[in-house]
C-alpha cells in the first residue's frame, strides 16, 4: 500500500495509477525524465553545457509528471 504523491490517495498494489486522480508514479515521462537526469549528470563531466541541459530538461520532466499524467 503507497500514497498517491498528487492527491495522498492510497494506492493498493495491484493499481499503478492512482484511483482517485490518474497519477501514474511510474509513468513513461517520470522514468524518461529520471534517465535524462542520471544521464545528463554524467554527460555533464564530458560536456558541462550539454550535461547540465540534460539535468535541468530531466527534472521539468519529472516535475512535469506530477502535474500533467498522460493517458495509455
Ligand atoms: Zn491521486
Amino acid at each position: 500500500m503507497s500514497r498517491c504523491r498528487r492527491c495522498d490517495a492510497e494506492i493498493s498494489r495491484q493499481e499503478t495509477t492512482c484511483p482517485a486522480c490518474g497519477y501514474d508514479p511510474g509513468s513513461a515521462v517520470r522514468r524518461f525524465g529520471l534517465g535524462l537526469v542520471i544521464f545528463g549528470g554524467a554527460f555533464a563531466f564530458v560536456s558541462p553545457p550539454i550535461g547540465l541541459f540534460g539535468v535541468f530538461a530531466g527534472i521539468v520532466a519529472v516535475g512535469g509528471s506530477y502535474l500533467y499524467t498522460p493517458t495509455g
